[in-house]
């Protein structure tokens, strides 16, 4: 069996000659804070219901300061769709009054910063780090934490030790891609609980294609 860097150094050339090497964002947005906002509601929540939801939200409350001035009650009932809507609607309105009391209303880009903000998690950080500032990071999802697995590119069992031992592995010119990749992946043919390797691109490098699904891949 080959080498697992030369597997991967594959698996990123399919990657790239089947969905490109765009970065995109799969959470509409057009300030940082909107994206840092969509991203907390995102969790347990598909992001086409997210896009619904701040698709009015972002009309309503069109700046930061009426975030962090937002009625709870009346904010809660705004993103009620969402799901867990009690503790989003109070970690997006207190980040968003700690944004304007110490960060001046910026989102920043370091991750200590982003992770001192309520309901912000090292995905989050890193989601924001990414797609705003460009900094490569690896957002570990659900579909990044199944596939990666599934792939044999990493052992690792929590996000935070898949995170660190996807950077230690993959080259930082795909970090953020790979995210963008495994969510398109998951959504599409490596679907769980059922994967439809017949479909897939990468059967032929990945270990568990046509394996019966185990609850550990
Ligand atoms: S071959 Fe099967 S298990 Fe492997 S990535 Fe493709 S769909 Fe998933």
């Amino acid at each position: 069996m080959e080498d697992l860097k030369t597997r991967i150094s594959k698996i990123i050339e399919k990657f790239d000659d089947r969905y490109g090497t765009d970065h995109r964002c799969f959470l509409h947005y057009k300030e940082p804070y909107q994206l840092l906002f969509a991203t907390i509601m995102s969790a347990q929540c598909t992001d086409n219901r997210v896009n619904e939801v701040t698709k009015d939200l972002f009309v309503k409350y069109p700046d930061i300061k009426s975030f962090a001035e937002a009625d709870l009650k009346e904010f809660e009932n705004d993103i009620r769709s969402t799901g867990f809507y009690h503790n989003k609607a109070k970690n997006i309105i207190a980040c968003a009054k700690m944004l304007v009391e110490r960060f001046d209303g910026e989102v920043p880009s370091d991750i200590d910063d982003l992770v001192s903000l309520p309901g912000v998690g090292r995905k989050t950080a890193n989601v924001i780090r990414g797609n705003i500032y460009n900094e490569p990071s690896i957002v570990v999802d659900t579909h990044v934490m199944r596939i990666s697995r599934k792939l044999g590119v990493t052992k690792k069992e929590d996000p935070v030790s898949i995170e660190f031992d996807l950077m230690k592995k993959l080259p930082k010119d795909h970090w953020i891609l790979w995210n963008i990749d495994l969510i398109t992946l998951g959504r599409t043919i490596c679907k769980a609980p059922v994967p439809h390797c017949e479909e897939c691109f990468l059967s032929d490098i990945c270990p568990s294609a046509f394996k019966k699904n185990t609850k550990k891949k």
